[in-house]
């Protein structure tokens, strides 16, 4: 099992899991915050297109992830996967009837399979309707227990659910939205800031470190730091912060997201 990710921001994001299952390359896409040109053309550079897909997974109906999925899933009809506060409002055709695109409704906590990859919904708290992260699990055959990578974006704070879902992963793709002073300075209006730092809106720099600290991320193989602020966070400081809870060589090791280009695959190993 390898991910990337083909931009990682509030101006879109997407990631992309691969992997082999009964001798066949298999890829889901997790969120789609761009438009069809541009997710064909991101794609085009991993080597990849839409038609390769088998399904697209959403957390939320934020335009920096939902996007133009419904319509790329109605054209291509590769299946998408949300929880129902998400699919909603999509399902509401004007004209009544069924809608043009398959989907798969998910319900936070449980979990589904996918080409035999288990596919977790974990419920988060973040300003949106029925948000869920994910948990992607592969393999346990021959006593070995199954790989296993988390996504976790776009969440305010680290509830005790989260805590206890991301424990025992290898590895990790993680909020740092922002840097709390950074915030504090920012042009962002009040109200906004108040939005982004709120127990709803997204995950700070620290509030990350403390995040990993508590599900014993500094042994894990694969760290990323994902979903920037452009404006109000900077690598520099994510990585100072990082380096200051968990230590050098995991700060060394660690992963920083682009909004432009996401970050390259990586492969997970078991820890
Ligand atoms: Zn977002
Ligand atoms: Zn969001």
């Amino acid at each position: 099992m390898r991910f990337c990710s083909l931009g990682s921001g509030s101006a879109g994001n997407a990631m992309l899991l691969h992997w082999l299952h009964e001798g066949r390359d298999r890829h889901l896409l997790l969120d789609c915050g761009f438009s069809e040109r541009e997710l064909a053309h991101r794609l085009a550079n991993r080597g990849l297109s839409i038609a390769s897909l088998d399904a697209i997974l959403i957390t939320h109906e934020h335009g920096d992830h939902l996007g133009k999925a419904p319509s790329i899933s109605s054209k291509h009809q590769v299946p998408l996967w949300s929880s129902f506060g998400t699919l909603r409002p999509l399902l509401q055709s004007p004209l009544g009837g069924e809608p043009s695109f398959p989907y798969r409704r998910l319900q936070p906590g449980a979990c589904y399979a996918l080409h035999g990859l288990t596919v977790e919904a974990v419920a988060v708290p973040h300003d949106a309707s029925e948000p869920v992260q994910f948990i992607f699990s592969l393999g346990g055959e021959s006593c070995m227990r199954p790989l296993r990578l988390g996504v976790l974006t776009d969440l305010g704070h680290a509830s005790r659910h989260v805590i206890e879902r991301y424990k025992h992963l290898d590895a990790l793709v993680v909020e740092t939205n922002h840097d709390v002073d950074m915030l504090e300075l920012s042009s962002y209006p009040a109200a906004l800031k108040k939005r982004v730092g709120g127990d709803w809106g997204h995950l700070s720099n620290l509030q990350s470190a403390k995040l990993l600290t508590a599900i014993d991320a500094e042994t894990m193989p694969c760290v990323v730091a994902a979903h920037l602020s452009r404006q109000n966070n900077h690598p520099d400081r994510v990585r100072s912060t990082l380096h200051q809870h968990l230590g050098q060589s995991f700060s060394e090791r660690l992963i920083i997201a682009e909004q432009d280009d996401g970050f390259d695959w990586q492969i997970v190993k078991r820890r």
